[in-house]
């Protein structure tokens, strides 16, 4: 497999390229932004170039839709004095030495008691099951709110399931589970309600069709503001 890449107007694509016994050039553009190009054997490189080039507009489109999740944040310390959200706020990190571990929100700081505050995967793994105790308490509120909207796109109700994911805020599967990023505790309400909904829509469409965007555009008239937001906030 290759590297490649082509410029369109400002963007730059690249893809990956790979050779197969297939009759038609085939690209895929994946939920975290990749996109995979499949030629048939011997097509030289200009023509692929080409066909790419074609498509491009439709590629970036696709990488445009996709909720995907690219943390470029400095990987955390744990130190004291840090910023760590919640919520869409900022929060300063206080390490606080205590003989009972526990993590408390506190006038603009998440406070962390425990016995060594040098401890700093101790103090990581305090923080990462308070995030996750957190995003039980508000994912479910804003599911139970919206899980209404799913009664008129299918028959099945849907289930909501959460788990720490590297590239994706949140994926629909063909069984009605939602599954949410979550990371996505630390970005503000409104956007974690649109991640829900945009989900919700994958119930009636498994796809990015413009049939799912007429429908997202329905449940969510803002939604491309609220999902620039969450861009702009996270990445
Ligand atoms: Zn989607």
């Amino acid at each position: 497999m290759m590297n490649n890449s082509i410029k369109y107007g400002n963007s730059i694509i690249e893809y990956d390229l790979d050779f197969s016994e297939r009759k038609t050039l085939g690209i895929k553009v994946h939920p975290d932004k990749s996109v995979r190009v499949t030629a048939p054997m011997d097509t030289d490189e200009e023509k692929i170039k080409r066909k790419i080039l074609s498509k491009a507009a439709w590629i970036l489109k696709q990488q445009d839709f996709f909720l995907s999740f690219h943390p470029i944040t400095p990987p955390r310390k744990y130190v004291s004095g840090e910023t760590h959200l919640y919520l869409g706020r900022q929060y300063r990190l206080k390490l606080i030495e205590a003989s009972k571990e526990s993590v408390k929100l506190s006038a603009g700081y998440i406070i962390v008691s425990l016995r060594d505050k040098t401890n700093k995967s101790r103090v990581k793994r305090l923080l990462r099951s308070w995030y996750k105790t957190k995003a039980e308490l508000h994912f479910n509120k804003l599911f139970s709110e919206n899980v209404h909207i799913a009664e008129s796109l299918t028959e099945e109700s849907p289930s909501l399931k959460y788990r720490w994911m590297e590239k994706r805020w949140g994926s629909c599967d063909r069984n009605g589970t939602i599954l949410l990023n979550l990371e996505l505790i630390k970005a503000p309400k409104v956007c974690i309600e649109y991640v829900i909904i945009h989900e919700i829509c994958h119930l009636a469409h498994l796809n990015h069709s413009s049939a799912f965007y007429e429908l997202l555009g329905r449940l969510y008239p803002n939604w491309r503001e609220t999902k620039d937001k969450l861009e702009r906030l996270m990445v």
